[in-house]
């Protein structure tokens, strides 16, 4: 069996995004000033190159024979040891990564690619969590958090916001740029997620001010001040809730139950053997003391052969038998934040939580940012480019994927990321036929 060319979106290759990347990177300015041997651009790139080929260290290179893939396909002049790379990275502040996710974002707009992510009316569904990623008795930096503990010793730790477009259908989950939960300079006082999600939602509208979003969260969100920030910012929600967190609400709707005015709904799948059970009611007061922030309730029972799950959630969207099915997805989808990407950059190569180097000022966070950067062009290609899916769904794998691209990136003098992926599908022989000796 031949296997056909993909057919390409040029954008959304990886040579494409590597190019934009870079560009976003040269734009960054340098505070070391001009007089400098390895550049701002280089040492991004370098720390991007590492993530993007999912290799250990830069030392897990064998630099002299990668250093001219490196330039051809990476776009980097000189490639800085590890001690060189932490040291430019450690003093570059997070916020500037900024527009780089924004620029990959807008590449996936131009192509339409992002469509298929719409989950409702146009609406994207936003998963928003915090995850931790760094903790240690000895190790620290200025942007640390830190906790005290009882016998006097000291915990410091690293914790961020992170956010990604999901959808229940789709495997690709599309990362924005994570909110980092750090101390601010001059500040004893740790930060905390409900004020990094503050931040985050003010960036997100900066960023993208007419784009429609459903945020999906778990029960910690389901807060007034939170939801009236949602709300301020023009952005829809189904956030989780909990009877034990949400006593009033759930009490509230008993009385609406016996009232008579709870819709209840019922969905068959024969063919998987579950029951979807609904319970719903809208318009109810969060809890006692916001009862003016009104909320729709969903209750959920999935009763598959052997086991019953139960989910609730609230939500600003008008719930009716029409959408619960579609809203109840939605919710459960927020799932994918925790397993399709924190998951995904622990355990599928992206070495999330291991230790590049910590720095003493921003380079761990600086790592944080730039491995999510990473993982978003690796959705990006494989949400837009039909050559990675290609290459992908032959080697079965994405850890064999990863593997093979560095063995290839370490061992031939390659032209492009194309070159390579081709190299990976059709094998060397299409790129190097043999001459045809006519001996007739
Ligand atoms: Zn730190």
């Amino acid at each position: 069996m031949s296997i056909v060319a993909p057919k390409e979106r040029k954008h959304l290759s990886a040579d494409a995004l590597f190019h934009l990347v870079r560009n976003g990177f040269a734009s960054i300015p340098d505070a070391r000033g001009e007089d400098v041997d390895i550049a701002l651009t280089d040492a991004l790139m370098s720390a991007f190159a590492m993530f993007s080929l999912k290799a250990p260290s830069l030392l897990a290179f064998d630099k002299e024979r990668a250093e001219g893939n490196l330039h051809t396909i990476y776009g980097i002049e000189r490639v800085p040891c590890d001690t060189h790379m932490r040291e430019i990275l450690d003093s570059v502040s997070p916020k500037v990564l900024r527009p780089l996710f924004k620029s990959v974002f807008g590449q996936l707009q131009r192509g339409k690619a992002l469509e298929p992510m719409a989950f409702l009316d146009g609406h994207y569904l936003l998963a928003l969590d915090g995850t931790e990623y760094f903790s240690s008795k000895t190790i620290h930096c200025a942007s640390c958090l830190h906790k005290v503990h009882r016998n006097g010793s000291i915990t410091y730790f690293h914790q961020m916001l992170g956010a990604a477009i999901i959808h229940p259908d789709r495997r690709e989950v599309i990362p924005l740029m994570p909110e980092p939960i750090v101390k601010y300079d001059g500040t004893a006082k740790n930060d905390c997620e409900r004020n990094a999600a503050k931040r985050f939602i003010a960036k997100l509208r900066k960023d993208h001010p007419h784009l429609k979003f459903i945020v999906t969260e778990d029960s910690l969100s389901s807060n007034a001040p939170h939801i009236e920030t949602l709300h301020a910012h023009g952005l829809h929600y189904i956030l989780g809730v909990k009877e034990g967190d949400h006593a009033y609400l759930f009490q509230q709707v008993q009385a609406a139950e016996h009232a008579g005015q709870v819709t209840s709904y019922e969905r068959h799948d024969r063919a998987a053997g579950v029951v979807h059970r609904f319970r719903f009611v809208n318009d109810m007061p969060l809890n006692a003391s916001n009862v003016d922030v009104r909320v729709n309730f969903i209750e959920y029972w999935e009763r598959g052969k052997d086991k019953i799950q139960h989910f609730s959630w609230v939500t600003d969207i008008r719930v009716s038998k029409r959408n619960v099915y579609h809203l109840m997805r939605g919710g459960r989808a927020r799932w994918k934040i925790e397993n399709e990407t924190f998951n995904t950059l622990k355990n599928q190569g992206y070495n999330f939580e291991h230790n590049y180097g910590h720095g003493e000022q921003h380079l761990s966070v600086v790592f944080a940012m730039l491995m999510m950067l990473a993982f978003l062009v690796d959705q990006t290609q494989q949400l837009g480019c039909a050559l990675f899916r290609a290459v992908w769904t032959k080697l079965g794998s994405k850890r064999l994927l990863w593997e093979r691209m560095r063995t290839l990136l370490y061992g031939y003098a390659l032209q492009s990321m194309r070159q390579l992926l081709e190299t990976l599908l059709y094998g060397w022989q299409k790129l190097q036929p043999l001459l045809a000796v006519d001996s007739s």
